[in-house]
């Protein structure tokens, strides 16, 4: 099985205290499934309605799985998205924010997602902005804001990015740095990175 080699190579790479969280987003349920037989439970999604479609009937078989939300949540779909996700780690406006903190989301986390290179077309909170919006999320609105994710430019070297994002989460005491995917994880490793985000190293390039 060509996925779960490519899948244990990069396992073996990450060292201690880096989860390595797949990136299941326009994959099938089969080519997800082999994952789930070899033991792995960490999944990252960034649509609800794709997640849910997908997740249903894998979650009933291993009810263990562990699904993030790692793409831009709109308002309307908070109730849906915390059926099946444990985590939304794309919290990045206030809106969002104050409307989760009117749920419940007992058992829930959260990471908050900072625009690093502050591309207009892009989620995540603007750099000048993150401090007072970290500070809201945990003391405004109480949320249990474990730590914060970026997605660098893909046009730009990652490093500074990631190693800005540490800077922030340790200004804040926050744990979880989610960074690092397919083409950066090795670099966002040495910047800090407790949680990489993985697909095409692993299920190959995407179709659609
Ligand atoms: C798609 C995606 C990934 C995975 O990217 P790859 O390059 O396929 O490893 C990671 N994080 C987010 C937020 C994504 O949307």
């Amino acid at each position: 099985m060509d996925i779960i080699k490519k899948y244990e190579e990069i396992k073996e790479g990450l060292g201690q205290g880096v989860r390595l969280m797949i990136v299941s987003k326009n994959r099938t349920e089969a080519e997800i499934r082999p994952l789930l037989e070899v033991g792995h439970r960490l999944f990252g999604e960034n649509r609800v309605f794709e997640a849910k479609d997908k997740w249903k009937v894998l979650k009933e078989e291993y009810p263990d799985i562990e699904l993030h939300m790692i793409g831009s949540l709109q308002t309307n779909k908070i109730k849906e998205a915390l059926k099946i996700f444990s985590s939304i780690d794309s919290v990045d406006r206030d809106n969002l924010a104050k409307k989760l903190s009117q749920e419940d989301i007992r058992g829930k986390s959260f990471l908050i997602e900072v625009n690093t290179g502050s591309e207009e077309q892009k989620g995540g909170i603007f750099p000048e902005e993150a401090d007072n919006f970290i500070d809201k999320c945990i003391y405004e609105y109480h949320l249990p804001i474990k730590g914060l994710m970026c997605v660098p430019p893909v046009d730009e070297e990652a490093s500074p990015h990631f190693a800005f994002l540490g800077m922030l989460a340790r200004r804040h005491g926050l744990k979880e740095l989610s960074m690092g995917m397919s083409k950066d994880y090795l670099v966002a490793i040495e910047q800090g990175s407790t949680c990489v985000r993985i697909g095409t190293s692993i299920f190959g390039p995407r179709n659609s």
